[in-house]
């Protein structure tokens, strides 16, 4: 790939410090203290996904932090490593929880991302895409109107059976790898579900993640069943993207644009709490703090939304879970999301919540934490890697010997059934809130 040595790159760095003092930073000023503190000990090594499947210096948290540092040091250009180092990382963090001074890997790579676009401008296509449609409540609705007409008319058939969907890059892939998407939308069937179960504890916004709400509306659902169960009335405001796919392609106004508008829109909903039943959604609403604490306007604001959200799973942990739950004769491994935080007790809570369904069984999952390969559209940019690393996935997820594979990511739900298609036909893939919804259905009536 022709792609320079981090290892020559960080020789060549010692061997001037000696002569003289270290070079201002070209950019990224703002990481360039975190990836100084690189110590090179190579423990994200065995943890780094990329590099389980393509063994080089570069697919190491290691290895990109040094090229990224040659490259703000002006050694050489991010043109030079975006194709390798850059595209291919998954930004899942796995190496930040192995690493002893907590280099914030997947942050750098975002950044430096982020740095390669305003440098050379961003692809027009995805700058439409996360600057008009994403942002717009009816941004995503419409794409899934045109989707199924195309799927109803046989235009989607016809165009994988051509072959055509191959060469429609991103998009094609993506419609490739989710499949006819369901009739109805996440939306669409909220007026279908129950009543609150009394005595109400309490009013909570509900954060509908637009991907969701489209390809897994039945996970949406099943959450929204559970909380109701559990005694909370729902508010589900009209929102676009809260601006996830903006923050992995770089595109950082568009970060600001949509983090502005969720804001704006959540301000004065008057609600108890917000929760979301996708974990990066949740993860990413919970940094708006950073992403608009400067803003004059929006910033105190901002930082109540962050505070005020939660993942609908850690929320019903915390507060404490009180729908009867009926038996389920199942066997079920969990896999974890990258993006739950990396440590403390929202890792261990879909165990928690499961464990209290009768006649359930649960066999922990080799490698739980380690990423699927499916964040974003990595699936679809970089589909070696991410087919290679579903494989090892599903190497563990077979040893289980369980027939279903539970996560809470909309992601993670998508790889993981594409993944369950291909290597074991007989797991079933499923959001955590549809184990419960449906433990809560097999509940003694009365
Ligand atoms: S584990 Fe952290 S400090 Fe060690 S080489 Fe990797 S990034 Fe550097
Ligand atoms: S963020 Fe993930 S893919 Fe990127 S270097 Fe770290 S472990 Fe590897």
């Amino acid at each position: 790939m022709g792609l320079p040595s981090a290892a020559s790159g960080d020789a060549r760095v010692e061997a001037a410090g000696q002569a003289a003092a270290a070079p201002l930073p070209r950019f990224l000023a703002d990481v360039y203290e975190d990836l100084s503190r690189c110590n090179k000990c190579s423990l994200c090594q065995a943890v780094c996904p990329t590099y389980q499947v393509n063994p080089v210096e570069w697919e190491t948290a290691r290895g990109r932090v040094a090229l990224i540092r040659d490259a703000i040091e002006g050694r050489l250009e991010l043109r030079e490593i975006a194709d390798g180092p850059l595209s291919t990382c998954l930004t899942c963090d796995n190496c930040v929880a192995a690493c002893p001074p907590r280099v914030p890997t997947a942050q750098i790579v975002s950044r430096a991302r982020q740095e390669l676009h305003e440098q050379e401008g961003y692809p027009r296509g995805q700058r439409w895409l996360l600057r008009t449609v994403l942002p717009r409540p009816g941004g995503t609705r419409t794409l899934h109107r045109l989707s199924r007409a195309a799927q109803v008319t046989g235009l989607h058939a016809a165009a994988r059976r051509l072959r055509i969907t191959r060469l429609m890059g991103t998009v094609g892939a993506m419609a490739e790898r989710v499949g006819p998407l369901p009739r109805r939308r996440a939306d669409q069937r909220i007026a279908g579900l129950p009543a609150v179960t009394p005595p109400v504890r309490g009013r909570l916004g509900f954060l509908l993640c637009c991907y969701q709400n489209l390809v897994a509306p039945e996970a949406t659902e099943a959450a929204m069943r559970v909380l109701l169960a559990n005694g909370f009335e729902l508010e589900v405001p009209r929102l676009g993207c809260f601006g996830l796919p903006a923050q992995s392609l770089g595109d950082g106004r568009a970060v600001r644009e949509m983090a502005g508008r969720t804001v704006s829109a959540l301000t004065g909903l008057g609600v108890d709490g917000l929760v979301s039943d996708v974990a990066s959604c949740a993860a990413h609403v919970r940094r708006y703090g950073g992403i608009l604490g400067g803003d004059p306007e929006l910033g105190d604001a901002a930082r109540r939304v962050a505070d005020a959200t939660d993942l609908a799973s850690v929320h019903l942990e915390r507060v404490g879970w009180r729908a009867p739950l009926g038996p389920l004769p199942w066997h079920v491994t969990i896999d974890e999301p990258c993006s739950l935080p990396l440590e403390g007790p929202s890792r261990r809570v879909a165990s928690a919540l499961l464990s209290r369904i009768p006649e359930l069984r649960i066999t922990p999952l080799h490698e739980a934490a380690m990423c699927c390969g499916g964040p974003g559209s990595y699936a679809t940019s970089q589909p070696g890697h991410s087919d290679a690393i579903l494989a090892r996935k599903f190497e563990n997820v077979v040893a289980t010997g369980a027939g279903v594979l539970v996560t809470e990511n909309v992601s993670c739900l998508v790889q993981l059934r594409a993944g369950a298609r291909w290597h074991a036909p007989g797991v079933r893939v499923m959001h955590l809130m549809e184990v419960l919804d449906a433990a809560i259905a097999a509940a003694p009536a009365g």
